[in-house]
């Protein structure tokens, strides 16, 4: 069984990540998407709330696991006897830092490869600190995220005193 983890913050998760999940999970029998734990990123969400919406707009992906973590990406790889971490690019500024990130995980692990997937043109620009700028300041954000997510980062800044 081919099985994939696809690692990220994903705060909020965007279109241009279940791009990606959609397109990794023909390619993989199984897909973790995996909520990176890391306090070091001061995220909007929890790990909690980052995984409550991945299983929302995933719950049609029959082959899609989602889980948070805190560590080594090939950590929870060998934990889930993955033998790929699938990462999307979008433009050159991300190749260098993939480039590394995936060097370091090959001299760690050198029996996990890791993947990427080249983003959909018509989400090239797109991340979640675009996300979260744009609804900070009253945007509109439904081109960017499903309305479902669109509602959370609404509650979200209800919650931070943004929005009455
Ligand atoms: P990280 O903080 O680890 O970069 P992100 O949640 O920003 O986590 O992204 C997770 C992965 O998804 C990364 O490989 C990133 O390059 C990729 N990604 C993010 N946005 C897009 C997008 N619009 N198109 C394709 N890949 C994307």
């Amino acid at each position: 069984m081919k099985i994939g983890i696809y690692p990220g913050s994903f705060d909020p998760v965007t279109y241009g990540h279940m791009d990606v999940i959609s397109r990794s999970a023909k390619i993989v029998d199984k897909l973790i998407v995996a909520v990176l734990n890391n306090s070091s990123k001061n995220p909007w969400f929890t790990a909690e709330e980052r995984v409550d919406m991945l299983r929302e707009v995933t719950k049609d992906l029959k082959n899609v696991e989602i889980t948070s973590f805190n560590g080594l990406t090939v950590d929870l790889a060998k934990q889930y006897k993955a033998q790929t971490i699938i990462r999307g690019l979008r433009a050159v500024t991300d190749f260098e830092y993939e480039l590394q990130l995936a060097q370091t995980n090959r001299i760690i692990a050198p029996e996990i490869d890791t993947i990427f997937l080249t983003t959909s043109l018509q989400y090239a620009y797109l991340s979640s600190s675009t996300v979260r700028e744009v609804a900070y300041y009253d945007g509109d954000i439904s081109k960017f995220v499903s309305p479902e997510i669109a509602k959370r980062v609404e509650a979200k800044m209800r919650e931070m005193g943004k929005r009455k």
